[in-house]
C-alpha cells in the first residue's frame, strides 16, 4: 500500500510557506488506517515495550491504536490545563508557533520502557519536549514511532541515540 497517497497536502496552512500534511484523508479509509497502524507495529516490535506516549491530538490517533496493537498501555500527553490529576509541564516551540505540554506525575512507573507516537515529525520539538517529559518521571524512553516524517527538517537530529521509525518521508 503507498501510504503517501492517502495524505493530502495543503499549501500555506495554518500559514503562508507550511506545507500542511492532513492525514485525515488516510484516517477516514479503514482499511488504509488499520495497515498504517499495523506497518507502524511491525517496525517498533523488536522492542520491548511497557507503554505509549503520545502528545495531543493527533499522537493519541496513532498512539492509541499502535498501544491496541502492541497490548500496551497508552499515556496521554496533554496541553496545559487539559489534565484533572497533578501534572509536570514543558515550553516547546513548533515549527509554526508555541505551546506547553503537561503529563500526570503517576503516568509513569520509573524505569518503564516508553515508545513515544504521534502523526508527524517536523522540527522534532514536541517529541523533544515529550521525551523529556517522559523522562522527568523516570520512564525509560527507547524510541519514537511517526506516520510521517518530514526528513528536509532533520528533526531526527534532536533524538539522538534514539530509535526513530516513520512510514511515510518527506
Ligand atoms: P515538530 O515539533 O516541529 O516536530 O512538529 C510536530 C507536530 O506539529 C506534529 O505533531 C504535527 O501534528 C504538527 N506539524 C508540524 N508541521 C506539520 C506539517 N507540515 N503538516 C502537518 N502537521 C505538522
Amino acid at each position: 500500500m503507498n501510504f503517501k497517497d492517502y495524505v493530502r497536502v495543503i499549501p500555506d496552512f495554518p500559514q503562508p510557506g507550511i506545507r500542511f500534511k492532513d492525514i485525515t484523508t488516510l484516517l477516514k479509509d479503514g482499511p488504509a488506517y488499520r495497515a498504517a497502524i499495523d506497518e507502524i507495529r511491525k517496525l517498533v516490535a523488536h522492542h520491548q515495550i511497557d507503554l505509549i506516549a503520545g502528545p495531543e491530538a493527533r499522537g493519541f490517533v496513532i498512539g492509541a491504536p499502535l498501544a491496541y496493537a502492541l497490548g500496551v498501555g497508552f499515556v496521554p500527553i496533554r496541553k496545559s490545563g487539559k489534565l484533572p490529576g497533578e501534572t509536570i509541564e514543558a515550553d516547546y516551540a513548533l515549527e509554526y508557533g508555541k505551546d506547553k505540554l503537561s503529563m500526570h506525575k503517576d503516568a509513569i512507573a520509573p524505569g518503564q520502557k516508553v515508545l513515544i507516537a504521534d502523526d508527524l515529525l517536523a522540527t522534532g520539538g514536541t517529541i523533544q519536549t515529550s521525551i523529556n517529559l517522559v523522562r522527568q518521571l523516570g520512564g525509560d524512553v527507547i524510541g519514537a514511532a511517526f506516520l510521517i516524517e518530514l526528513s528536509y527538517l532533520q528533526g531526527r537530529d534532536k533524538l539522538d541515540g534514539l530509535d526513530v521509525v516513520s512510514l511515510i518521508q518527506y
